[in-house]
């Protein structure tokens, strides 16, 4: 591409809205553009990235054997109402109604639409295994579309799913798709961790993760400093690193006014205790339907925050459970909140793990303006449980019992899940075993955000001056700054290595507007191409062309007779250290 007839826009400032480095960079160098939140104009430069990561994607998914389909974007409503979630996805699920009143949705994701394409065609054992993928727009009514292409509403994603007779197929497809993915974000060079992760809306019990990480990530990841344990703190079990101290005598209960005091820290301050000497009482609605409260109270040491994800999975439920507001919070126990506590509610009181060996504590007394002190489960209410509802904290104990934990953030790019037969009994996609009997088919689906990625890839590589593209990615290999595109001779040599560059596969972009040096090697850093020459007047007349190394920055002179088989020597000696990553 010559810019001179291509169509790149490149801005000096930052876009008021976009607050992380690959975001602010991306819009700058007008590889994208906002239509409205969380919806984007894809320019040519970065349609040219995804088009070489989506290459990346099917090469390593059809080495496989995955097989390649184009799924429809409108879906009816009837599908989804046989998985029930035509409900249950919630409102991020975008629904319209066309001319005739029929309801519709645009596709989230694609589990009810292939397992209805896979069972009107599959009868036997036969036809399986299969493994189905497409690399296709999605739209989701995220609540907060935010940092570019990391939440979009709508954004490209590759979804494949597999098809197996039994479990032992299954888990090999679910292997095998590990691999792939594995081997996609290495030749991205990517610094990426695989974590166990919550199956959310799509459901199944095993799912793993694939982060990029960077400290923009918007999960948090724990890791264990001396095993290869690590998860999304969305499920990670809490364990604490230190042993609980011996029981002791149970101290009779007394009521105390705290007037005004409403949080764990007003309390803390005003008892001069630290809030984890104090436990809290939160209530949810324990329901999927906004309309039905199901009051719980949750019960936990004043120091630790609950972990929605937890909650959602101990009540079986599909979504996180919502706080009840304070009405709400009146209606269930009397008081206001700041003066709950679980000591006689009539609904049920869920105790977190830390709280098992916490004696004498002190809880709202269901009394506006008062407390209870010297409170014991057991003597003072009965819990109806105890699970792990808390988050994890850095230095906690790695579930796996080797060493402590350590957080990372990171870009979830990928995700895994084994999913049984969740979508294939209920949507009664079944083949006849070899038996003779019926049975329902064995599901596995997996994702990557293919627009997310790109954008992460940028998170994970750039410096103040701009984007550091990897090779196998970057929009063009070289970007070609042509100093004095009015001198004829230069021009002559400029159009030279551009035609035998690309000839040789080495894509070049190449700046030969009339600009001075200065705004065109600006443009170049901002823009990342891996590497930069410098071809003018001055250089030619020494006998010199200028080849920069975009990452280090490394300026190699070279003879102009030279340069092309010095660009492809560079090239081939990148791609081989690609591909040992
Ligand atoms: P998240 O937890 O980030 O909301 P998810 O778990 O809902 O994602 P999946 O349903 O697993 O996402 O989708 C597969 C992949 O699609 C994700 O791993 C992610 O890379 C990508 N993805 C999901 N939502 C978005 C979005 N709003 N914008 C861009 N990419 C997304
Ligand atoms: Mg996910």
């Amino acid at each position: 591409m010559k810019w001179s007839t291509g169509y790149l826009f490149t801005l000096r400032e930052a876009p008021t809205d976009a607050e992380i480095p690959s975001h602010i960079l991306m819009v700058r160098g007008g590889y994208m553009r906002k239509l409205a939140p969380g919806i984007f104009t894809y320019g040519p430069l970065l349609l040219r990235a995804l088009r070489k990561f989506e290459g990346i994607v099917r090469d390593e998914l059809n080495k496989r054997g995955a097989i390649e389909i184009l799924m429809p974007m409108v879906q009816p409503r009837e599908l989804w109402e046989e998985t029930n979630r035509w409900t249950e996805m919630g409102d991020g699920l975008q629904k319209l109604k066309n001319r005739n009143g029929h309801d519709f949705c645009l596709g989230a994701t694609h589990e009810e639409v292939v397992t209805d394409f896979v069972r009107s065609d599959v009868k036997s054992y036969r036809d399986l295994p299969v493994n189905l993928y497409q690399v296709q727009t999605k739209f989701r009514d995220e609540i907060r579309p935010r940092f570019g292409l990391m939440r979009g509403r709508e954004f490209i994603m590759k979804d494949a799913y597999s098809f197996d007779i039994d479990n032992e197929g299954a888990q090999k497809s679910y292997k095998l798709m590990f691999e792939a993915y594995s081997a996609i974000f290495s030749r991205l060079g990517a610094n990426f961790r695989v974590v166990q992760a919550d199956s959310g809306n799509i459901g199944g019990n095993q799912s793993q993760e694939f982060h990029i990480l960077a400290d923009s990530g918007e999960d948090q990841l724990f890791v264990s400093e001396e095993s290869d344990f690590a998860a999304n703190s969305e499920v990670c079990p809490a364990i604490d690193s230190w042993v609980a101290k011996p029981p002791v005598d149970e101290l009779p209960t007394e009521e105390f006014a705290t007037p005004g005091l409403k949080t764990i820290d007003e309390l803390a301050k005003s008892l001069k205790m630290k809030p984890n000497q104090l436990v809290k009482t939160l209530f949810f609605s324990a329901s999927d339907d906004p309309k039905v409260i199901k009051p719980i109270a949750v019960v936990l040491r004043g120091g630790d925050e609950v972990n929605p994800i937890k909650l959602k999975n101990h009540f079986k439920l599909a979504n996180a459970p919502a706080l009840l507001n304070d009405e709400e919070v009146v209606k269930a126990t009397g008081a206001s909140p700041g003066s709950c506590g679980p000591v006689g509610l009539k609904i049920p009181v869920i105790m977190d793990n830390g709280m098992q060996k916490k004696q004498n504590y002190i809880v709202g007394a269901n009394k506006d303006g008062f407390h209870l002190k010297n409170v014991n489960h057991g003597r003072d209410f009965t819990p109806t449980a105890f699970a792990d509802l808390r988050m994890t904290k850095e230095g906690d104990a790695s579930p796996d019992g080797k060493g402590k934990l350590k957080a990372y953030r990171g870009i979830e790019v990928g995700h895994i899940f084994y999913l049984g037969t969740k979508y294939s009994a209920k949507m009664d996609a079944k083949y006849l075993a070899q038996d003779q009997s019926q049975r329902p088919i064995e599901m596995g689906c997996y994702g990557i955000g293919v627009s997310r990625t790109v954008q992460a890839v940028i998170e994970q590589n750039h410096d103040k001056d701009g984007i550091i593209w990897p090779v196998s990615i970057a929009p063009f290999h070289v970007h070609l700054c042509v100093l004095d595109p009015d001198n004829a001779e230069v021009m002559e040599l400029a159009n030279r290595y551009y035609a035998e560059l690309n000839e040789r596969g080495i894509e070049v972009l190449m700046d030969d507007r009339t600009e001075r040096p200065g705004v065109k090697f600006k443009d170049a850093d901002l823009l990342g191409m891996p590497m930069r020459v410098n071809l003018g007047a001055r250089g030619l007349q020494a006998g010199e062309v200028e080849l920069i190394d975009r990452k280090t920055k490394n300026l190699e002179k070279v003879q102009p007779g030279a340069t092309v088989e010095k660009i492809q020597a560079w090239f081939k000696e990148q791609m081989k250290k690609d591909a040992k990553n």
